[in-house]
């Protein structure tokens, strides 16, 4: 039997309820495949910070440190002057998990505008507007520093061009260096410059707002888009909405020797304590975590089952159509799971 520690954050809102519905799936991929996880529950977010003063007390990134991964419910962040950077920003710059990848495509029976998007977009995590450098530099004037190092923009080009080359062979690099001609500028060149190492990939470059706009008009374009920071935050939802909401999209952050494994939607606090938020965002994060420790039969499995509970129709929670509760539809996840031969 195979033993992996990862921790956990169960996160706030929705995010016990997300999470929980997770581990019955971590319950199934442990029988189904002789896996042993250990669980490490990890205290952060807003519970935290009303607790110890901070959403990430040392203790807690001690324990993370501890283990082979992370998997993260969403968290609140608190807004305004002077509050603290939210939790997935620490984890992320502190363990440097510079690659934030998202995968987002459409699922059978999910009501979308398009159908064949299958996007992955590669956020670079870890520098530009959420480097978390803000001032006041007058009563009159605040100002917030964008940043962009070649270094940082080398690493994300290089994982972005290596993933294009794994899928579809097509990238494009959202920016606007025609205006923010320093920091785009910068990532603008280095994406010219990888794309020389990279000759079987076909790299095209567009102004974020042009992108935006035939996102919503062509997305079966796009294979993979490479952006910055605060780019990737916005144009990540936007894709999730185009193939479903929130509700079906996970995400990865990966740095050289840690991960970090968390839906892409925060707390919800509309429909907390409800019993009805959508887990598979969550459960196909996890699917991503096995993937990355080497786990890649389970992590298939997980995102067959998936799929086939998708494809019945049965059991979706409201935000689908449905009515299921989240624990419905996770048990049912996890009897596809069992049910699946590999
Ligand atoms: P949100 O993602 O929490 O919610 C946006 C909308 O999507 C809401 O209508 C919500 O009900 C719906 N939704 C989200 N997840 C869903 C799910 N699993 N199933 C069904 N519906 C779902 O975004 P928000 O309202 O902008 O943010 C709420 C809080 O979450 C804020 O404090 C924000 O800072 C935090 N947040 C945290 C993370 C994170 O921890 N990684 C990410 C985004 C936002």
């Amino acid at each position: 039997m195979k033993n992996y520690k990862i921790s956990i954050i169960k996160g706030d809102g929705i995010g016990p309820e997300v999470i929980s519905a997770t581990e019955r799936i971590i319950e199934a991929v442990e029988e189904k495949f002789s896996l042993n996880f250990e669980k490490i529950f990890v205290e952060a977010g807003l519970e935290a910070y009303k607790k110890y003063g901070t959403n990430l007390p040392d203790f807690s990134l001690e324990k993370i440190k501890q283990s082979d991964c992370l998997l993260k419910g969403p968290t609140t962040s608190l807004e305004g002057e002077g509050t603290e950077l939210g939790v997935p920003v620490k984890i992320r710059k502190y363990f440097d998990l510079y690659a934030n990848l998202r995968p987002l495509k459409n699922f059978p029976h999910i009501k979308s505008i398009f159908n064949g998007v299958d996007i992955l977009i590669v956020r670079e995590n870890t520098e530009g507007m959420y480097s978390g450098l803000e001032y006041k530099l007058s009563e009159e004037v605040n100002v917030g520093l964008r940043v962009a190092t070649k270094t940082g923009a080398q690493r994300i080009m290089k994982v972005a061009f290596e993933n294009a080359r794994e899928r579809k062979k097509k990238i494009t690099l959202g920016h606007k260096s025609n205006v923010l001609k320093m920091t785009d500028g910068l990532y603008k060149d280095v994406f010219e410059s990888v794309s020389k190492s990279f000759p079987d990939v076909e790299a095209r470059e567009e102004h974020i707002d042009a992108l935006a706009m035939k996102l919503v008009m062509e997305p079966q374009n796009y294979d993979v888009i490479v952006l910055e920071n605060l780019y990737g935050d916005i144009i990540s939802d936007l894709v999730a909405g185009l193939v479903g909401g929130l509700g079906i999209a996970p995400s990865a952050n990966i740095g050289e020797n840690f991960a970090m494994f968390e839906p892409i939607h925060g707390s919800a606090p509309d429909i907390a304590g409800k019993n009805i938020a959508n887990p598979i965002a969550s459960i196909l994060s996890f699917s991503m975590c096995l993937n990355w420790i080497g786990e890649k039969d389970a992590s298939r499995t997980v995102e067959n089952a998936v799929i086939n509970l998708l494809k019945k129709g049965e059991k979706l929670t409201v935000d689908l159509g449905g009515n299921s509760s989240t624990q419905e539809v996770s048990e049912s996840i996890a009897k596809e799971i069992a049910s699946i031969s590999v």
